[in-house]
């Protein structure tokens, strides 16, 4: 059996003492024909037991004779339970019950969304139906809101990042980009910063699409295409209520790109995540929406790259020392190898996973003088990033070896997190 299974059927045991699980049992126990009326809590224990397990998204996926329900924790995928087809219509119809959804199944995709709370915790439920042709598959987001609430200190900064970081929020200059690929907590980093100014007595706006977060103190405008509420237009009604700091919710086009810099330009502070393989590659995006060199010289202050790794479970981590396959690894990728590294077995606080929660890994790039002379050399972005190599600087990689020598994470996850990344440390 595939250490992934067996993962997987460990934690589907653990998950076999959720609520979803004791109802179903009940129901295939009593008389009722298969498929028959479900308890009207099965929804509410799905849900619930999906918050216990910290899952960030509950999938209900129907089959040609079966519905798989699926959780995805700390961004890995596992199956939870098997459902009859009834079953699962039944459980959807439920669900969109709490969204005011109309039951009837339609031939166009359709997304909805519902406030729930488990206990005392507030969740928002974001729900993407989708018709397929064994019937209708129903993915929810559950977003806590308080996940962004976290403080800059909690992401996984180090002392030195934490450190430029502040520098950065007190001189308050130029543009600050959160880059890294889909689902890399660039969002987070941001609105972590947010809170940060929120404790200064400065006027932040952002421009988002949409507002995922009401946060008390910053005035959020979301975007209304429908209403010719670009980012053009976003921006420079953003700038009729005069913030000291602006932030965008992601620069996706040229013309979310141009309104980004030259808000920059225009001496605000900007603010923004953007999609890239790591902090350097921020500069081929811009280039590639038609900024000019001088422009983004005059506007680019910081950029983070990030990625997420899973923190490795407190209660069942081991020390052991670094395997060969781990060693080759670390050494085609340019880092020094460690003697000792930590992986975990899996104990019932991380529902047998071996990882709880996750942490980034991060790189900094304050630009300096030589990489402003650089961009305006109309340099490269692998000769930026040779250069930034030769001046010490750290990789995203480099970082991550740090938090697994200090046992937050494991070799396979910053394998896994490195994939896409540049490797290595000295190019
Ligand atoms: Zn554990």
């Amino acid at each position: 059996m595939s250490t992934n299974t067996k993962k997987n059927r460990s934690f589907r045991d653990a998950m076999a003492t959720g609520f979803l699980r004791e109802l179903l049992d009940d129901h295939a126990a009593s008389d009722s024909p298969p498929g028959a009326d479900l308890p009207p809590r099965v929804a509410h224990a799905l849900i619930s037991d999906a918050a216990t397990a910290r899952a960030s998204d509950i999938h209900i996926e129907p089959g040609e004779n079966s519905a798989l329900i699926r959780f995805r924790v700390d961004g890995v995928i596992s199956d939870v339970s098997k459902v009859t087809l009834a079953q699962a219509r039944m459980i959807i119809n439920q669900i969109k019950a709490m969204a005011n959804l109309d039951p009837i199944v339609t031939f166009t995709p359709r997304d909805a969304h519902a406030s729930y709370t488990v206990g005392a915790d507030p969740l928002d439920l974001r729900l993407a139906l989708v018709p397929s042709h064994t019937g209708e598959a129903l993915t929810i987001r559950l977003l806590d809101p308080r996940r962004l609430q976290r403080s800059i200190e909690d992401l996984g900064f180090d002392l030195g990042e934490l450190q430029l970081l502040e520098s950065w929020i007190e001189s308050g200059a130029g543009m600050f980009l959160a880059a890294g690929p889909t689902g890399s907590g660039k969002t987070t980093t941001i609105y972590s910063l947010l809170q940060e100014l929120k404790k200064s007595d400065r006027v932040i706006v952002s421009l988002e699409d949409p507002v995922e977060y009401q946060l008390d103190g910053i005035v959020q405008v979301q975007l209304d295409q429908r209403h010719h509420l670009n980012y053009a237009d976003g921006i420079k009604s953003m700038l009729r209520l005069d913030p000291d700091y602006l932030m965008i919710g992601e620069i996706r086009d040229a013309v979310s790109a141009r309104a980004a810099v030259d808000a920059a330009i225009s001496g605000r502070v900007l603010l923004s995540t953007l999609h890239s393989r790591d902090a350097v590659g921020a500069l081929t995006s811009l280039r590639n929406w038609g900024l000019l060199d001088h422009e983004i010289a005059e506007a680019l202050s910081v950029v983070v790259g990030q990625r997420l790794v899973r923190r490795l479970c407190t209660h069942c981590r081991r020390r052991r020392a670094v395997s060969a396959k781990e060693r080759v690894w670390l050494s085609t990728a340019g880092l020094p190898v460690p003697e000792q590294v930590s992986d975990a077995e899996g104990c019932d606080r991380c529902s047998q996973i071996g990882y709880k929660g996750r942490c980034g890994i991060f790189e900094l790039w304050n630009l300096t003088e030589p990489d402003y002379e650089a961009i305006l050399r109309h340099t490269d972005e692998h000769a930026v990033r040779r250069s930034l190599m030769d001046r010490k600087h750290k990789s995203i990689i480099a970082n991550g070896l740090d938090k697994v020598v200090d046992g937050i994470t494991s070799v396979a996850e910053l394998r896994r997190a490195a994939s896409g990344a540049f490797l290595a440390q000295s190019l």
